[in-house]
């Protein structure tokens, strides 16, 4: 179970064992570190709260220490980092406010002359500029998302019964023929639009067409031309450099 204590995100695992053990971990998925914290089946949530207070400086010493795992996430937060957002390449600036550390207080600001300012609250650290930044993403993509769902699906005269970002490592997007689930890759918001909706109308394909066949390939240049090029082009992009 993940809680948030001291803002940071924490998995409490309860056994039959004496001492109270901390670590900070890395989430595969997200890209996010947590703490993970293993004690005893009675210890109070109070002990586990203070346990984390009095091991402030070592969680965020690993919080912001750069092993190779999360090195190509932890440099997106530095100034003069490039940070992209549909297809155009910001540098960052960060801005650290002095305010308490609460989400609505970041602010994500890109600018004409491709500059990103990142308001950031002074005592928050990396995974939670990256949760925020995350979260964005994916308000962002549901945004633009929204009315080329409409448009493909006047056109298509298919229907899903939703669509759902998530940032996946393996896939572009994916469509549950049964149900009709469709989940698009959040990652998408960094490239050109136009692979958004390549990706998407390629996943209302699917609710008429399950495989990649002749008639999928033919249902796709009735509605996109050139959707071989798109489809070639996109899978240029390595999602895990995203
Ligand atoms: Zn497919």
């Amino acid at each position: 179970m993940k809680t948030i204590i001291n803002n940071y995100d924490v998995v409490i695992i309860r056994k039959n064992i004496k001492n109270m053990y901390l670590r900070v971990k890395f989430d595969e998925e997200t890209h996010n570190k947590y703490i993970q914290i293993t004690c005893n089946n009675r210890i109070s949530n109070a002990s586990i709260e203070d346990f984390i207070k009095r091991s402030q400086k070592q969680i965020d010493r690993a919080f912001n220490r750069e092993d190779t795992k999360q090195a190509t996430k932890i440099d997106l937060f530095r100034d003069g980092q490039k940070i992209r957002l549909w297809g155009k390449s910001y540098t960052l600036s960060l801005r650290w406010k002095q305010i308490p550390n609460m989400y609505k207080n970041y602010k994500l600001e890109f600018k004409e002359n491709g500059t990103l300012e990142f308001f950031v609250p002074v005592r928050s650290v990396f995974n939670q500029h990256n949760k925020f930044l995350n979260k964005f993403y994916i308000e962002e993509a549901k945004r633009i998302l929204k009315p080329l769902a409409v448009k493909w699906e006047t056109r298509t005269g298919l229907h899903a019964n939703s669509y759902n970002f998530r940032f996946m490592k393996s896939r572009w997007g994916s469509c549950n023929h049964k149900t009709k689930n469709i989940t698009l890759n959040a990652h998408l918001a960094k490239l050109d639009p136009i692979f958004l909706e390549y990706v998407l109308l390629h996943e209302i394909a699917h609710l008429k067409v399950p495989n990649h066949g002749p008639a999928f390939h033919g249902f796709m240049q009735n509605y996109m031309i050139d959707e071989k090029q798109i489809s070639r082009q996109l899978n240029k992009n390595s999602i895990e450099l995203l």
